[in-house]
């Protein structure tokens, strides 16, 4: 079959518009993905005919909105092949569900023990460790890349000892595209009895995620990466281990029983979440997987690497660029930056040319000290982007260049 690319682009009639006179050439997928008509609709039919809270109604809007919401929770445990729907913590995003579980697994980080992360981590998946290492006076110990974006698996396999209380780590690098290998790595370190946090906010959206085959531990993600909704996102954790871990925040819908003295706590998987959830982000993230399984995730694999090969293979006659990240194994994610230019000067041009890129450090700041630079321009792309796409956003570079030079 081939790929539907005119219907696709149909769904999003955000991509048919002109920005300074040119037609809208959207390449910064990785930092959001826009959102298909299905979305749109699910949130606004929620909105306009079956908003309530969830959970305490005996009323029918409520009882309806109960379904829908956990409805939406079994369809991303079948999603991401979890073994329950109870393994499915509804957070804000990547960021939240990644603060939820350094914040329950800081009890179990003592003095002395070790918390490991890579050298490509999103601020999102190290800034919470480096906070918890510093509270409990442990250690945050970075695996190192290695000269292609790769990850140094070597050096991790040095570093993964019985200090070692975590091992957090990107399924995809958002700035360098590296696909990790997530399976071997999770197996070297539970060989070595370490559990792993798999940042998923780059890989639910380009890969299949099957976290009982890769055996992750916990799996973090967030719907607008992928086609959905912004303000919810998903914590993925293994049973055995959120039975073991305390609750994250404290207050209604996440408690069994109160009295003025004490409290006891709910059930999995409300007991991770406290206060009204985001209801309409559920079910606005099951339209956005069920929009994306129509489509075939494979086949949305296959159609954004054909646009990264033809974007590197042109980008790379440029003269005087350099490519960051160019591991056997990479998702359509791809950061640049060419000699003598200022990436925010390139990043403006492309702008005024209709092409959205993003510019920076990506929050992935050490990874930028790790390459001995500030920052990149990163072009990335999504199940919508064409080849004629690619074409525009290379004759945007070689202008600009032209221009700055
Ligand atoms: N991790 C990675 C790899 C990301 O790319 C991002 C967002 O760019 C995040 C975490 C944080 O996601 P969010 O801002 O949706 O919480």
């Amino acid at each position: 079959m081939t790929y539907p690319i005119d219907k696709i682009r149909n769904d999003f009639p955000i991509l048919n518009q002109k920005i300074n006179g040119l037609p809208l050439v959207y390449l910064d997928n990785a930092a959001t993905t826009q959102k298909p008509k299905a979305v749109v609709s699910r949130l606004s039919d929620y909105y306009l005919m079956e908003n309530a809270n969830v959970h305490r109604g005996v009323h029918y809007l409520s009882i309806q909105a109960t379904e829908e919401y956990e409805k939406a929770r079994q369809y991303i445990a079948d999603y991401i092949n979890a073994e329950k729907k109870e393994e499915i913590i509804f957070t804000r995003g990547t960021t939240e569900s990644v603060n939820l579980l350094a914040r329950v697994m800081a009890p179990w980080i003592n003095k002395g023990d070790d918390v490991l992360v890579t050298a490509m981590e999103h601020h999102s998946n190290l800034v919470p460790w480096q906070e918890i290492c510093r509270e409990r006076n442990a250690r945050l110990r970075i695996v190192p890349i290695n000269a292609d974006g790769s990850l140094d698996l070597n050096f991790l396999d040095k570093l993964l000892k019985p200090t070692v209380k975590l091992l957090a780590v990107t399924h995809i690098s958002n700035t360098l595209g590296t696909i990790n290998p997530v399976k071997e790595i999770i197996k070297l370190s539970h060989d070595k009895g370490v559990p792993v946090l798999i940042d998923g906010a780059q890989g639910i959206a380009h890969n299949p995620v099957d976290v009982q085959d890769m055996g992750a531990d916990f799996y973090a993600f967030s719907g607008h990466k992928i086609y959905g909704p912004m303000g919810i996102g998903v914590l993925y954790g293994r049973e055995t281990w959120l039975r073991r871990l305390p609750p994250y925040q404290f207050g209604g819908e996440m408690i069994e029983k109160v009295t003025f003295e004490e409290s006891t706590f709910n059930v999995l998987p409300y007991k991770y979440e406290a206060g009204t959830p985001n209801v309409a982000g559920a079910i606005g993230l099951e339209a956005a997987l069920r929009y994306v399984r129509q489509i075939g995730i494979e086949e949305i694999d296959i159609h954004e690497k054909q646009l990264l090969a033809a974007a590197t293979s042109q980008l790379e006659q440029i003269e005087g660029v350099r490519i960051f990240g160019t591991a056997k194994e990479k998702a359509g994610v791809l950061s640049f930056l060419i000699n003598g230019i200022h990436p925010y000067d390139l990043g403006t041009l492309l702008d005024q040319m209709g092409v959205a890129v993003r510019t920076g450090h990506h929050c992935a700041e050490p990874l930028m000290d790790t390459l001995g630079i500030t920052g990149t321009v990163r072009a990335s792309f999504g199940m919508y982007n064409t080849l004629e796409e690619v074409d525009i956003f290379i004759k945007a570079v070689k202008q600009a260049v032209k221009m700055l030079r």
